[in-house]
């Protein structure tokens, strides 16, 4: 994909479109605190347990499919903090088709993904 000029404010606006879709499902969670900076090519973002999110600024660009992926799973580890199968379960609730959008080429990309995706730091 081209280089987007804004990767900052597409990854925050993209943001504030998966926010409403979890907080619907999950209204007891508060709304975290988040920052886009540069972080290591393969960390896609990361959750403390504290609530603050941080994305890589290389979010902004890949597709939006992918962005929201990214979200949507740093938004489950506001609940759950591991890859537990309950995690998993979470992520599937909120984005049910990301593993059947777009056949073999999403597998590929979000093989990509889940390598770049994140590290958790339990505080
Ligand atoms: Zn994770």
């Amino acid at each position: 994909m081209p280089r987007n000029n804004n990767p900052k404010g597409r990854i925050l606006n993209e943001f504030s479109y998966c926010w409403p879709i979890f907080s619907a499902r999950h209204p007891t969670v508060p709304y975290p605190s988040v920052e886009v900076k540069k972080l290591a090519p393969h960390i896609g973002g990361r959750t403390s347990a504290s609530g603050q999110i941080t994305f890589n600024v290389l979010l902004g660009d890949i597709s939006t499919d992918s962005i929201r992926h990214v979200i949507f799973h740093e938004l489950c580890h506001l609940i759950h903090h591991n890859h537990s199968r309950e995690f998993y379960n979470t992520l599937d609730e909120l984005d049910p088709l990301h593993q059947k959008r777009n056949g073999a080429y999403l597998e590929k990309k979000l093989q990509n993904l889940e390598n770049l995706i994140e590290t958790i730091n339990i505080q």
